[in-house]
């Protein structure tokens, strides 16, 4: 009896003990990681590698997106296979290795584009030695890495789940690389079996671009779009630039069966490029309430698109 009662009193602190610490989790968890996973990746097919940073899906054959969930940025590389080369579209948080997992699907040379040289897609470029850039200040600028905006990726509600047990936060930067060969609007890559075209896509950043890959039909657009507040409050946001190149993409549309773009979700329907560039019009001819958001921001939504954008910057004059 002695035995019985003891260990119900053990089971009943253990409980209040575990209520605790799933009381002090779930507090712990920050808004937006409470989504995840996300359904749309149910449909997709997952790929087994090593490092549990990275979730890695094949969403089309040799089309590789590595999703890193644990950071909130919810980054999205692409790792593009052909018969004599790869191209990594972006490098990710540099938080973890991502040429291990590279490494992991295709022993073929790589290659780096990126999508533009914010912190959150150039991570992991010092890893590689062949870095196409374009031709800009902003590009030269970022290549000399940073770490500020690394460090502010590191805060404790932008993390979802565990670090990698390597990672030491205190030394984390976005470490340097090197530009190899500059990259212009309509450049070709061929990959062996798999061309794709660089269409710059000036907005979000100077350097921003897009890939095509006509074959395919496939458009990885970077964060020019993807399903999630589109960010257009930084200070090298160009709003003209940025409502030009979403017409540009949207022409596109009907060769098109699939946008992969490089936050949150890895698929989109090429239908959603005509929608972007009218309801980015919208917020332009002030016809969307804004919501405030954090520091002197406002989100618009139109549909399921939204833009952050400063206050004051969505009108046209
Ligand atoms: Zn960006």
């Amino acid at each position: 009896m002695a035995n019985r009662t003891m260990s119900k009193q053990v089971r009943i602190l253990t409980c209040v003990a575990l209520l605790e610490v799933a009381v002090i989790a779930q507090t712990q968890i920050p808004e937006w990681c409470r989504p995840l996973p996300r359904p749309e990746y149910k449909s997709l097919h997952r790929v087994n590698v090593s490092d549990p940073w990275f979730e890695v899906y094949e969403v089309r054959p040799g089309v590789f997106a590595l999703y890193e969930p644990h950071q909130a940025e919810e980054i999205i590389s692409y790792l593009i296979v052909g018969e004599k080369q790869s191209l990594l579209f972006d490098t990710g948080m540099g938080i973890s290795d991502i040429r291990k997992v590279t490494s992991e699907l295709t022993r073929l040379p790589i290659v780096v584009l990126n999508s533009h040289t914010h912190n959150d897609h150039v991570g992991g470029n010092w890893q590689f030695e062949t870095i196409y850039g374009m031709d800009t200040d902003f590009t030269r600028t970022n290549a000399r890495g940073s770490r500020e905006d690394a460090q502010a990726e590191i805060a404790s509600d932008q993390i979802c789940g565990n670090l990698p047990k390597e990672f030491n936060p205190k030394t984390y930067v976005t470490r340097p690389w090197k530009i190899k060969e500059y990259v212009r609007d309509g450049a070709r890559i061929d990959l062996g079996g798999r061309m794709l075209e660089i269409i710059a896509t000036p907005g979000h950043t100077p350097d921003a671009v897009a890939l095509l890959d006509r074959a395919n039909r496939l458009l990885f657009t970077g964060d020019t779009y993807y399903p999630a507040p589109i960010w257009l409050f930084r200070p090298e946001t160009d709003l003209v630039a940025y409502d030009t190149s979403i017409r540009r993409l949207a022409a596109l549309a009907p060769q098109l069966t699939l946008i992969l773009g490089a936050h949150n979700i890895p698929v989109a329907p090429p239908s959603v490029l005509p929608r972007l560039v009218a309801a980015f019009k919208q917020v332009r001819a002030s016809k969307v309430a804004g919501t405030p958001a954090s520091s002197g921001k406002v989100l618009y939504k139109v549909g399921e698109i939204s833009f952050l954008m400063r206050s004051q910057a969505a009108s046209k004059h």
